[in-house]
């Protein structure tokens, strides 16, 4: 039969059965079963589904030269070989038939234009359902049995959708078979129109009463299939169809659906919604052309959370929601990506000096407008170019014809933000997508699970956690500037929702208000003058409710801590990007981070419980790529509360001991390189508060520091959170490096490229640590040995003041080290070792991006804080490449042949100034040692003459939060700060987890503290 069928398709076999030859090929399909399907072989499973297309083609009205009776018995045919193409899908999922026979299936599926076929009828199902003209006059009830056909041509339709779904689930796919059907699947499904014709069928039935129960079931299942399969494949073809205003009804499927779902939930108003559809005005290849108008009021009744016509239910069910969500994100996803051309910060637009647009309408459309006229512009210089050499006016070369495409694109989605497709609504996308978050908190109220949240110190019952996660979410914020404030009631409908599904609603619904935050944050970082009020609220409210939930933990049976959100899910969500360009941008808005960061004091405890936590690699890589950029770190520090950021680098280090053993195999390879990421990224964020004293800053020029200046420090507690970083997380870093520097120099040494992704990356941001942190820890070691008169008497007065325990004895003699420098002096030179950082981070100068940026700081620091040190390593490193292979070795520091190579004219980082100034302190480059023979910069004025402002480190480790074992691995708890710990008894000072860490730190020298400490307390 199914090779007679592609004899029919080729026009060897006459195009149309008698009615009596159609019931006999049914019967005849009743009689063999499905069982036989697994014999027809390849071109027989071809042939069933040309069979089933021509079938649906001429079960269409109108179908030319067909009879009723003809169309009816087609009819009764196309759903019988559906069911027959099932089977033979299902079967090979069972292993009856070969397992290929599904991608077989799927492929002559688009091929024959399968889908294409079923337009025809659920157009004409739709249309006698619809008021006529959109003039709202009520249409004939349909008779039951019209409802029930209409309704199985909706289930078959998501049938055939579901095929696709399974196929592309199926193990026996290879990739190329997978990205194949995919992008060919999204192809023909935007080109075919069927899921507009789809929604509007389904619309239609809903406002019917003998149709609602049905077309509820109906979008249900296709909630299901599309839900999977945007997760498949590249979905840009789909998702341009749906902003191009080719799918208006399935556009207002979706989100009145969500509008609806929210209004129930949260009891709030449906305004906001977008148009719906005009009558009539069903796409696909023959009427996309034409793009409906926009209509004031719907015509059909909103769809409430289970495709039903508003009305109260039992169960909620977020089956169609979440994939709506997705398909939203998408579409504004693909607007902001069109504005910015694929970077990550918008066009340079000029604002009229009015300032800002006041809605999210006009920016966006004002973004978008100006893209379009670079675009433009881009491609006409093409064009002129192109017709001078004389090519004529064709654009032929691969750029010109992506500047061509680029520009289509961008003028389409400028109509469409024009016509306002629902769909790129960014203002009722961020209103929506929070209102479902906050009702999604809401649905935790009375919650059995046990609830703690990271965010929320005071949180420590359920209860409260989720009242914590409800008042996280600012209402005020999301109404858009001119409207009325949101009143958002009881919403008993949400103790209807699962905790599950909550989880899902928020994280989605976060999503999309992200996107819908994209354009105007895009347009911020590419240098806007100002932000918007209505922005900057809504940011810094976005932010707020993002990190309650990724803060919110649930307790497990064993006592352990578990992330409420999927670790992937909250790293999607806290992950911030920023553009390149921007983090060089010294004139970037503080306003824009001011609002990102309003909320985001709490970022620091969630990220540490996250890392702390989840043990997977990919969780953790993700958290490690969190922030884009270690300026951001630095802001995010300065928001932070300094005990968890003391508390943050503990586990850091914590992390980094563990990571030392070699890895056994790809995934702590991963997790590695993702610590390492963190510990980076980490690098800049303390050195600040660790050595600016308020006293030296250019505000005190001329005048001496007052005593209550100092005193009044405005952040009395980030001396002692810098000392933490130092004391924690660098030596565990630079044990890290030392296990790392091996592998990767001998590597290098061997002509091999540096793997950033691997080793080579971890070891790079390990070194930029180290080498990063050399400053603030040289003047806190180095003070006033650095020369008398280099440091006067503005930075001694300073540096007593800090050092509040030691000043008083040391105070006598200025040029004595005090106490606090000679701690600060030990731990930096035998416990981290700088000269092996120098050495290997020239060594990576030459290879690596990273190491190149704070070496030169480094190095300068050396020079004028402490020349004889710099000369004591350069002497021990010899003038010859002994570095090389004394990698492991103590002593050697960087040679000066291999300053002069890289820091040399034509060196990967060319300073000549600074070779200068080190070959002056070293004593070989001819500059007179009695002053310096080189112009100071700035920056080594600054560290010349600072003070520290780190207390010493007896003192700050007395305040280290955790554990006082510095081996301890204990990762138990949300945070190092939260760790139950017990005091020494002998000296009330140290603080153990477990008595295992005490007998270590006994054995390590805590003996000999211990009775010392004892003695100062009784003294
Ligand atoms: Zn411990
Ligand atoms: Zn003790």
């Amino acid at each position: 039969m199914g090779v007679q069928a592609l004899r029919m398709a080729s026009g060897k076999e006459a195009c149309a059965w008698s009615p009596t030859e159609i019931t006999a090929a049914s019967e005849a399909l009743d009689r063999l079963g499905t069982q036989a399907l697994r014999w027809v072989g390849d071109e027989g499973v071809t042939g069933v589904v040309v069979m089933f297309g021509l079938a649906l083609r001429r079960a269409a009205p109108n179908s030319p030269g067909i009879s009723d009776a003809q169309r009816a018995a087609y009819a009764s045919l196309h759903s019988k070989l559906l069911n027959a193409i099932i089977k033979v899908c299902r079967d090979a999922a069972d292993h009856v038939l070969s397992p290929r026979a599904p991608l077989q299936v799927c492929t002559a599926l688009i091929k024959t234009h399968v889908l294409r076929s079923f337009c025809p009828l659920l157009a004409a199902a739709a249309s006698p359902l619809l008021p006529a003209g959109g003039a709202g006059q009520p249409q004939p009830r349909p008779s039951s049995r019209a409802v029930q056909a209409f309704l199985s041509l909706l289930k078959d339709a998501c049938c055939v959708l579901l095929l696709f779904h399974d196929a592309l689930g199926s193990d026996y796919l290879s990739d190329d078979d997978y990205n194949g059907l995919a992008s060919a699947l999204h192809e023909e499904l935007a080109a075919s129109g069927l899921l507009e014709h789809w929604a509007r069928l389904a619309l239609a039935l809903a406002s019917w009463e003998e149709g609602e129960d049905g077309a509820a079931k109906a979008q249900r299942r296709l909630g299901c299939s599309l839900w999977t399969l945007l997760d498949y494949g590249d979905t840009s073809p789909l998702v341009r169809s749906f902003t191009s205003g080719a799918c208006p009804s399935l556009a207002y499927l979706l989100t009145s659906h969500l509008v609806a779902l929210a209004a129930e939930l949260d009891g709030g108003p449906t305004y906001g919604l977008p148009t719906a559809p005009a009558d009539g005005s069903a796409a696909g290849p023959s009427s996309s052309s034409s793009a409906p108008q926009p209509r004031a009021r719907p015509a059909i009744p909103l769809a409430g959370s289970q495709g039903y016509v508003l009305r109260h239910r039992e169960t909620l069910d977020v089956s169609v929601a979440v994939p709506a969500l997705g398909l939203w994100s998408q579409a504004l996803s693909n607007a902001a990506s069109t504005a910015t051309g694929g970077f990550t910060c918008c066009p340079d637009v000029q604002w009229p000096a009015a300032g800002v647009p006041t809605n999210p309408w006009s920016l966006a459309r004002g973004v978008m407008e100006c893209r379009l006229g670079q675009l433009q512009a881009a491609v006409r210089e093409r064009r002129a170019a192109a017709a001078e050499a004389g090519a004529g006016a064709v654009l032929g070369a691969p750029e010109d014809l992506e500047a061509a495409g680029a520009e289509e694109q961008c003028a389409g989605m400028l109509a469409a933000l024009r016509r306002r497709e629902p769909l790129l609504d960014c203002s009722a996308a961020f209103q929506l997508g929070m209102r479902l978050a906050r009702a999604a908190a809401c649905a935790l109220r009375g919650c059995t699970l046990s609830l703690i949240a990271t965010s929320c110190a005071t949180a420590e019952t359920t209860e409260a956690a989720v009242q914590a996660l409800i008042a996280a979410h600012d209402t005020a914020a999301w109404t858009d500037p001119g409207s009325l404030p949101l009143q958002l009631q009881g919403a008993e409908a949400a103790g209807r929702l699962v905790p599950e599904k909550a989880i899902v609603l928020a994280w989605r619904g976060l999503g999309l208000a992200r996107r819908a935050l994209d354009l105007a944050r895009h347009m911020c970082d590419g240098g806007c003058p100002g932000i918007a009020p209505w922005l900057k609220r809504r940011l810094g409210a976005w932010w707020q409710a993002t990190i309650a939930w990724a803060g919110l933990w649930r307790v497990e049976a064993n006592g352990t801590a578990a992330p409420f959100m999927r670790v992937r899910d909250a790293c999607g969500l806290l992950a911030i990007k920023i553009s390149r360009a921007v983090c060089h941008n010294d004139a970037w808005p503080s306003t824009a981070i001011g609002a990102f960061y309003s909320g985001a004091h709490k970022y620091m405890p969630v990220l540490e419980s996250y890392i702390r936590n989840s043990l997977t690699c990919s969780g953790l890589q993700s958290a490690g790529t969190l922030p884009g950029s270690a300026l951001l770190w630095s802001r995010m520090g300065s928001y932070s509360r300094p005990g968890d950021v003391s508390s943050f680098a503990g586990t850091l280090a914590k992390l980094l001991r563990a990571a030392r053993t070699p890895p056994a195999s790809a995934d702590a390879k991963g997790r590695r390189r993702g610590i390492a990421a963190l510990t980076g990224a980490l690098a800049l964020s303390l050195e600040g508060p660790s050595y600016e004293h308020p006293a030296l800053s250019p505000a005190s020029e001329g005048q001496a520091p007052q005593p209550d200046h100092i005193a009044s420090k405005d952040k009395p507690g980030w001396p002692h959170a810098a000392a933490h970083v130092a004391l924690t997380a660098l030596p565990a870093a630079a044990a890290l490096g030392r296990a790392l520097a091996p592998g990767v120099l001998r590597r290098l040494d061997g002509g091999g490229a540096l793997e950033l992704e691997g080793d080579g990356g971890a070891l790079g941001d390990v070194v930029a640590l180290l080498l990063d942190w050399l400053p603030p820890l040289l003047v806190a070691a180095e003070g006033r040995r650095a020369g008398s008169a280099a440091v006067g008497s503005v930075a001694a007065a300073a540096a007593d003041a800090a050092d509040s325990k030691a000043s008083s004895s040391s105070a006598s003699d200025p040029s004595a080290p005090s106490a606090s420098e000679r701690e600060w002096s030990a731990f930096l030179w035998t416990e981290l070792d700088p000269a092996w950082a120098l050495r290997v981070g020239l060594r990576l100068a030459e290879t690596a991006e990273a190491c190149r940026t704070p070496l030169p700081g480094a190095l300068l620091a050396l020079a004028v804080r402490a020349p004889s040190r710099l000369q004591a390593m350069v002497a021990a490193a010899g003038t010859e490449e002994q570095g090389r292979e004394a990698v492991g070795g103590a002593l050697g520091g960087p040679s000066l042949s291999a300053l002069r190579r890289v820091l040399g004219p034509g060196g990967a980082l060319s300073e000549p100034a600074l070779l200068a100034l080190i070959e002056a302190a070293v004593g070989c480059g001819g500059g007179a040692s009695g002053g310096p023979s080189v112009e100071l910069s700035g920056f080594a004025k600054f560290i010349r003459n600072t003070a520290s402002l780190m207390p010493p480190p007896s003192e700050a480790r007395r305040s280290l939060p955790g554990c006082s074992n510095p081996a301890c691995t204990n990762l138990a708890g949300l945070s190092e700060e939260a760790l139950s710990v017990q005091q020494c008894g002998g000296c009330d000072a140290a603080r153990y987890c477990c008595r295992e860490c005490q007998a270590a730190h006994w054995e390590a020298g805590h003996k000999r503290e211990c009775r010392a400490g004892a003695a100062a307390a009784e003294s």
